[in-house]
């Protein structure tokens, strides 16, 4: 990961510092990896615990 790189949440579009973005979710799905700022993650918390895979949005 690159100190430089700029993370977008897959689910609001906020984007971030990749270092600041270190707390955020990370998921793989379809062998693309998704990334969910804390915000999404704590909401959709539930959610990605009740469907790991890629059906619970
Ligand atoms: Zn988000």
């Amino acid at each position: 990961m690159n100190d430089d790189e700029t993370v977008t949440c897959s689910y609001c579009g906020t984007q971030a510092p990749a270092a600041e973005a270190l707390s955020w979710t990370t998921a793989v799905e379809r062998g693309r990896q998704q990334r969910f700022c804390v915000t999404c993650s704590r909401e959709n918390l539930r959610a990605m615990e009740g469907k790991l895979d890629s059906e619970w949005w």
